[in-house]
């Protein structure tokens, strides 16, 4: 009796450990950019989330270039944190980084009267509006015809709704398109915090903008739990710090 429950579990235990969807066993495939495009633009909102759609990018053999465009980050130390960490792992695999304007009074300006909006409404398709004509501006007049981005690999977001904005986007410019690519799929969300742990990324805890900020405290405080603390939260160092107890 007790052999027969000791099998499976044992069986489920050898199936965690080889997980042909992790970094080290994962065989990528090669991705069908549009129309066989050689380079990508890709939008980028963090490290985290860029990251492994970065390294998906890269094993296929197509160039790409970052563009950091994300005025929504507050406050300013806040997106200093989340940008440097972007530049950092560029800078590590050679990629060019695009560090784009900070123009944070436009955004608020785009936004207003959509303060009170829930996270995936009608405040974020405008979040995204603004981002994505940036990205394919840029595209546009710097000769790239594909455009992606890192924003819908997270499962907090709406992937129809990325892909609208960045669509409608890209449909400014009859030489751009944007990219629906699913960057999830296939263990990428997995495999997305996976690599933050590796590369030790800065974990943000909420969205980016002032008022995802103002709604995840209210959250934390009506479930009994402290408020955000900004800049001191790291992939995978946790786990360090318990280590490091443990040993002394
Ligand atoms: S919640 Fe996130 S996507 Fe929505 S407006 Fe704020 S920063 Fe932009």
């Amino acid at each position: 009796m007790q052999k027969m429950i000791l099998i499976p579990i044992f069986r489920i235990i050898c199936a965690l450990m080889t997980n042909p969807l992790s970094i080290d066993n994962y065989q990528r495939p090669r991705l069908d950019v549009p129309d066989n495009a050689c380079k990508v633009l890709l939008h980028s909102c963090c490290a985290p989330c860029s990251g492994e759609v970065i390294e998906a990018i890269q094993a296929s053999g197509v160039e790409q270039t970052v563009f950091f465009y994300n005025p929504n980050i507050h406050p300013i130390k806040e997106y200093e944190i989340r940008k440097d960490e972007n530049k950092r792992f560029c800078d590590k695999l050679n990629i060019p980084f695009i560090d784009a304007d900070y123009d944070m009074d436009n955004w608020f300006e785009r936004v207003k009267g959509l303060e009170n909006e829930p996270e995936r409404g009608e405040r974020c398709t405008v979040c995204f509006d603004m981002r994505f004509e940036r990205t394919a501006l840029f595209a546009h007049e710097n000769n790239f015809s594909v455009i992606s981005s890192s924003l819908g690999i997270s499962r907090w977001k709406d992937m129809n709704q990325i892909n609208g904005c960045g669509e409608r986007a890209a449909d400014r410019y009859e030489d751009v398109t944007y990219w629906t690519y699913n960057w999830r799929k296939m263990g990428g969300a997995p495999r997305m915090v996976e690599l933050s742990k590796k590369e030790n990324f800065y974990q943000q805890e909420y969205c980016g903008c002032v008022y995802s900020l103002r709604d995840t405290n209210h959250w934390r405080m009506q479930h009994n739990r402290p408020r955000i603390k900004r800049g001191v939260k790291f992939y995978g160092l946790e786990q360090q710090e318990i280590d490091i107890k443990n040993v002394e």
